[in-house]
């Protein structure tokens, strides 16, 4: 029997994350490095989770499970309806492609290719779109993000917050059901973070999409729905939107030691 839903109304709506007692070692040499240690979640269609955590408390790990760029290493990790380890190579690569934008925290851009071919990309592997289609969405993003003059660019021409924006106008480009974000405003100035937020926030309410970010940062946890909190590889305590302030604040900054087994 799987465990019950977190949230009372989860049987209503339909659920685009689910995930079930999910644990990730990594192995170095001969040491094993549990960075996962049973992690059970469900994510609401249309939902804005923020992950919160200390650095080291497994946020990009589990972000990676959720994003099919990984698999647990034991667990069930569900996706819009598929078990993550029970797909091949071409269907994992079909979810991430039509149902997920990943928001990398190292951008993960082409270097030979300039901004506007980095942010094309995906629509050009999904060959839906004409290429004038293309260039109306890949322009108007861009615009959106505040990178117009620098179409031509390559990444290595640009400053970190820019990349940034590049990997985000990349990963909103093919308009995913699920957009995952690991830190997407680290890297930037007050200004251009919360004209990202906003941007994430329209799309959230006209599209309903769905985003899962990994966070420090207090002001984007204050955008949530909800929060979940990783301290060591479990998940520590959970609020919704309900939460002040100044607990939005404190689980940005959680207590050294917090959660221990
Ligand atoms: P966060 O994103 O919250 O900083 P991570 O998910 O990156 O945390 O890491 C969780 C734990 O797993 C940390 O102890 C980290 O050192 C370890 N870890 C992450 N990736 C690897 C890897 N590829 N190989 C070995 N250990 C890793
Ligand atoms: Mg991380």
């Amino acid at each position: 029997m799987p465990a019950p839903p977190p949230f009372s109304t989860a049987h209503l709506m339909a659920i685009i994350v689910s995930i079930r007692n999910a644990t990730k070692d990594y192995r170095l040499g001969k040491v094993t490095v549990p960075a996962l240690r049973g992690v059970s979640l469900d994510v609401n269609s249309g939902e804005f989770l923020s992950i919160a955590g200390p650095s080291g408390s497994g946020k990009t790990t589990l972000l990676n499970l959720i994003g099919c760029v990984d698999t647990p290493t034991s667990g069930v990790v569900e996706v819009a309806g598929h078990n993550t380890a029970e797909l091949g190579e071409r269907a994992l690569t079909r979810l991430r492609l039509y149902t997920i934008g990943f928001i990398f925290q190292s951008f993960n851009l082409v270097s030979v290719l300039d901004v506007f071919r980095n942010v094309e990309l995906p629509l050009l592997l999904q060959r839906t779109l004409s290429a004038r289609e293309r260039a109306e969405r890949v322009h108007s993003l861009l615009e959106r993000v505040g990178l117009k003059d620098y179409i031509k660019h390559r990444p290595s021409e640009l400053s970190g917050g820019q990349r940034q924006r590049v990997a985000i106008a990349r990963a909103l480009v093919t308009r995913p059901k699920l957009v995952l974000a690991d830190e997407p405003t680290a890297n930037l100035d007050s200004v251009t973070g919360q004209n990202i937020l906003d941007l994430m926030r329209e799309l959230n309410h006209a599209d309903g999409t769905t985003f899962i970010f990994s966070t420090h940062d207090a002001r984007v946890m204050s955008f949530a729905h909800a929060i979940i909190r990783l301290a060591d590889g479990k998940l520590a305590s959970a609020a919704d939107s309900g939460a002040t302030a100044a607990e939005v604040a404190e689980m940005g900054h959680p207590a050294q030691g917090a959660a221990q087994p």
